[in-house]
């Protein structure tokens, strides 16, 4: 076929709400614009988690405007990067804190935009000011409180002559004020309210990096919020909402209170493994920090495999003693053209719930699941159901405990062992990882294997017992299971946490009910 002659492809640049902090906030339409971007030209208040969605390929720009803090790009710079980008025939994402249209003079970049003829659109976004009313847990306007409300920018200093902001109409003209950027000139702000006819008495909340793990909010009431932003060392990124509507903070707060707010957990876990325990910790308000301590990867030869495959039809059992056995198995069995079917001959053990569910995404239900998820259950269940002169592979770590194959062994079984996968420790982040173990302020460390526990002690690399236990004095230690638990105290470590049954949802079961008190 002929090919068409290339038109030129046009640009165009996408002002995007990135939302208030939280990356659940973008819109739907903001999430699909950054799949397909090219350039993203992002903010300091837009969440680093949402550029995740970028293609690898998009390039990043970092423009950060931080109060007081020199600015990396000038407003004069950012637009004219814009242009570029869009003129050259780009798709940018230019990624804003909140809305783009409030206080983030996004109208001075499609301005700009509009006169280099260069094609735009906006997404609006949440801004900060409902997100942080609604996760301080108040409602910015209410029935029985006021019926109008008002977005304010607290920068521009309130006693310059010519201000744009006329205190005296707007003290008392709205029932809900919320007010951006206030917090250095809060003690003039707050006198001016109260000079124009507003009630010493109202009550004032100021939060700080609403919607994040970070949140903290303070209240007071206009006569006292200073000295309480002040003691409470609160500084910007902040909102200060005035009005009555802040008394129903009492009943209504609903973030703050989640039973794992403000509490930093390292979870250490494979570069490979969904983060289904970050995912359940974030719902109870955990602020988490992810870890690979292991790394992957396939086994280099499959040999002992491979044979094996050949000769499926004549094992009685295949165990699976992990999740990894499971898709590196298959990832093998795939490869040579074989598929579910050809498990039809032996029966099929798991060591635990999860490793059943992922084998039954392969089509394939487990036939028998021990009652206490370890490789000395599954043998135990084993042995009940007699071994003796059967023939059992267990794909699996290049790696492992022996305990399962040498009691299998024990009681007459044949036992074939092929691994199909290894851990590697991970690289990177150690620096980071002391880091934040050295500033204090972690809470608690998970362990899901001990592998991870190995890797993490590797990863943190102290010189002695006595200087771990330095660095990890008050760190509360969960680990999702006994083999875990033993390898931590073995290590010269305590366990706080330990689940009943080994799985992650259990596991964030028992670390929320740690904290709720009804028990470990
Ligand atoms: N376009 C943004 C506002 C940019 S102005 C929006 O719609 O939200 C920057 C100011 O917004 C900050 O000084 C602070 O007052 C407020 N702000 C932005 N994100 C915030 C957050 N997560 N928590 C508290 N205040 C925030």
């Amino acid at each position: 076929m002929e090919e068409k002659p290339k038109m030129k492809k046009s640009g165009k640049v996408y002002l995007v709400g990135a939302g208030p902090g939280d990356p659940g906030l973008i819109t739907v339409r903001g999430k699909n614009l950054l799949e397909r971007a090219e350039v993203v030209v992002y903010d300091y208040l837009a969440s680093k988690k949402l550029l995740k969605h970028a293609p690898a390929s998009a390039e990043l720009i970092y423009v950060g405007k931080k109060g007081g803090v020199k600015h990396t790009h000038t407003q004069e710079e950012i637009n004219q990067m814009l242009v570029d980008h869009a003129l050259a025939g780009k798709t940018v994402v230019r990624l804003k804190g909140g809305d783009p249209f409030i206080f983030g003079r996004g109208g001075e970049e499609v301005e700009k935009l509009h006169e280099a003829g260069a094609p735009f659109e906006v997404v609006p976004g949440v801004t900060s000011a409902t997100a942080a009313a609604t996760y301080a847990g108040i409602p910015i306007t209410h029935r029985d409180y006021t019926a109008s409300v008002a977005f304010v920018t607290g920068h521009e200093d309130p006693t310059k002559e010519n201000s744009n902001i006329d205190w005296s109409k707007l003290s008392t003209g709205a029932g809900t004020l919320v007010i951006y950027m206030g917090i250095k000139n809060l003690p003039i702000i707050v006198e001016n309210l109260i000079k124009y006819g507003r009630d010493p008495k109202t009550p004032v909340a100021v939060v700080r990096w609403a919607s994040t793990p970070e949140q903290r909010s303070v209240v007071g009431t206009l006569e006292t919020i200073t000295q309480v932003v002040v003691e409470a060392g609160v500084k910007p990124p902040a909102l200060i909402i005035v009005g009555e509507v802040v008394k129903l903070r009492d009943t209504i707060d609903w973030y703050e209170k989640r039973p794992l707010f403000n509490k930093k957990i390292i979870v250490t876990r494979t570069r490979e493994q969904a983060s289904d325990l970050v995912a359940g910790l974030e719902e109870f308000g955990a602020n988490c920090l992810e870890y690979s301590t292991i790394h992957i990867k396939p086994v280099e030869s499959c040999e002992v495999l491979d044979g094996e495959l050949e000769r499926l039809e004549e094992y009685h059992w295949i165990l699976f003693t992990s999740l990894n056995g499971v898709k590196y198995f298959f990832e093998r069995l795939y490869s040579k053209g074989m598929d579910a079917r050809d498990l039809k001959g032996p029966d099929l053990a798991v060591v635990g719930k999860s490793t059943a569910d992922l084998l039954l995404r392969y089509g394939l239900n487990a036939d028998l699941i021990p009652s206490t998820f370890t490789g000395e259950g599954l043998a135990e269940s084993l042995l009940d159901q007699g071994v003796e002169g059967r023939n059992i592979l267990i794909p699996r770590a290049l790696q492992a405990r022996e305990i399962l194959p040498e009691t299998l062994r024990g009681a007459g079984a044949q036992v074939t062992v092929a691994p199909v996968y290894e851990n590697c420790p991970a690289e990177g982040d150690k620096e980071n990882l002391r880091e934040e173990l050295e500033n204090g302020g972690v809470e608690m460390i998970t362990f899901t294997s001990s592998s991870t526990v190995r890797n993490f002690l590797a990863m943190i690399d102290m010189e002695n017992q006595e200087e771990l236990q330095k660095i990890l004095a008050g760190v509360k230690i969960a680990a999702i299971g006994p083999i875990t638990a033993k390898t931590i105290t073995d290590n010269g470590l305590q366990v706080d946490i330990q689940p009943e049954e080994f799985t992650i949802p259990a596991m964030i079961q028992s670390i929320v009910g740690y904290y709720n008190g009804d028990g470990k």
